[in-house]
């Protein structure tokens, strides 16, 4: 192989393999042994093959590839991205995603659509119910919190108060 060969591999991240399609006349059908010798470099060259459906009936499911570069496997989030999945706790200000975190939402009155103003993560969440004395609500995956246990001197006042 030419060396301008090898610096063009050496820039390839991914070979995608198709066999033609439609009905052109001189149509090219891919020899299996054309496509022995692309992936023989690409797997020298750590390049992976995906091959498209166009090439079953040529070499056979069973020596098919269909491998992804790392990138497309596990895309990186964009900033983008991430300021759309991650928020802030505004407590603890740890960035979480949003999904994860509890939604603070508020309105002034009934009926209002609620105005999503911040979040909170469930654990900052957990605590500043308690300081304000607010049961914690019944959420969906928030199962193991959720009772505010009275403080000691109430709970004996309860008592004092039952007998
Ligand atoms: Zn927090």
């Amino acid at each position: 192989m030419s060396e301008e060969g090898k610096n063009l591999l050496q820039r390839v991240d991914w070979i995608i393999l198709g066999a033609e399609t439609g009905r052109r006349k001189d149509k090219v059908i891919p020899k299996w042994d054309w496509i022995r010798k692309v992936i023989l470099l690409a797997d020298e060259n750590d390049i992976p093959v995906f091959m498209k459906d166009s090439l079953i009936p040529i070499i056979g499911e069973e020596n098919m590839r269909r491998e992804f570069p790392e990138q497309l496997q596990n895309p990186a989030v964009s900033p983008k991205m991430k300021k759309k999945l991650y928020d802030i706790c505004a407590q603890c200000k740890a960035q979480l995603k949003k999904n994860e975190m509890i939604t603070l939402l508020a309105r002034s009155k009934r009926g209002e659509q609620p105005k999503q103003f911040g979040f909170m993560c469930k654990e900052c969440f957990k605590k500043f119910c308690k300081e304000i004395g607010l049961d914690v609500p019944q959420l969906a995956e928030f199962a193991e919190s959720i009772t505010i246990e009275p403080e000691e001197g109430e709970a004996e006042d309860e008592k004092s108060m039952e007998s």
